[in-house]
């Protein structure tokens, strides 16, 4: 594996002091190797040019423009491959996150603003503006053909709002909007383990962008809508599938 030199003297920069201030006790991003195990993992390695260690060099050395500039940080999926790769627990996806709240909100990328912009205005808190009714709609629909057209799987179900249930499933907007089918093998499962599960109208939709938008005040907004939904009806488990 290609290894670099280690690094000396981390230069300071208020970019990095604030990341290492957010840091867990003990932490330290200057403790890196230079190994490449981040690398290796990660699937935004060599887009833009970039890839975590390298990003991870740059803000060390104090070339944070550099860094924080390049469009590379929205391409990062927060996957948290680098972290749980790294030796030395250096958690670059916190300095990503932070990359991205330093653009201005009207700077970010369109198509991650619109869906969490969406996810504000909709009930179920759905990143493709899917309304709650619909969503309710669709379940009913492929529920009747499955009914009809899958022999054995007449006693299937796929409840919506149903109070006290055991279980509160969130669903991901893709498959209702545009896959359907998708949401069949899923409810199966459940079928089959006898659990106790309940879609709900508030808060349905499992994705949320405003985390990768980096919007900490939208992020929670969108959480609590979900946490709303699921406390309504009483259910004990919040199962979110993303
Ligand atoms: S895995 Fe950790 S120690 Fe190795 S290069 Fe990446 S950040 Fe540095
Ligand atoms: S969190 Fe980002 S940088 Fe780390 S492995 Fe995933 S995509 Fe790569």
């Amino acid at each position: 594996m290609e290894t670099a030199a280690p690094l000396a003297v981390p230069a300071a920069t208020p970019f990095l002091d604030h990341v290492q201030g957010l840091l867990p006790e003990g932490g330290n991003l200057s403790a890196c190797l230079t190994c490449g195990a981040c690398v290796a993992g990660c699937p935004a390695a060599g887009l833009e040019g970039m890839d975590p260690r390298k990003f991870l060099r740059l803000i060390t050395l104090g070339l944070e423009d550099e860094a924080l500039k390049s469009p590379w940080v929205w391409m990062c999926t927060m996957c948290r491959r680098c972290l749980m790769a790294c030796p030395m627990q250096v958690d670059i996806p916190q300095m990503i996150y932070q990359a991205r709240q330093s653009w201005p909100r009207e700077t970010r990328p369109k198509g991650i603003m619109g869906s969490c912009d969406q996810a504000l205005r909709t009930e179920g808190a759905s990143a493709m503006g899917a309304r709650s009714e619909d969503f309710e709609f669709v379940i009913g629909d492929i529920l009747e053909e499955v009914h009809e057209s899958q022999p054995g799987w007449e006693e299937l179900q796929a409840p919506v709002n149903k109070q006290g249930a055991m279980y509160f499933l969130n669903q991901n907007s893709r498959e209702p909007v545009t896959e359907p089918d998708e949401m069949v093998p899923l409810w199966k499962i459940l079928h089959l383990v006898g659990a106790d599960w309940t879609y709900g109208t508030q808060g349905w939709a499992a994705e949320n962008y405003c985390m990768f938008l980096a919007d900490d005040a939208a992020w929670e907004e969108v959480v609590r809508k979900k946490v709303a939904g699921v406390e309504s009806l009483g259910a004990k488990v919040w199962l979110n599938t993303e």
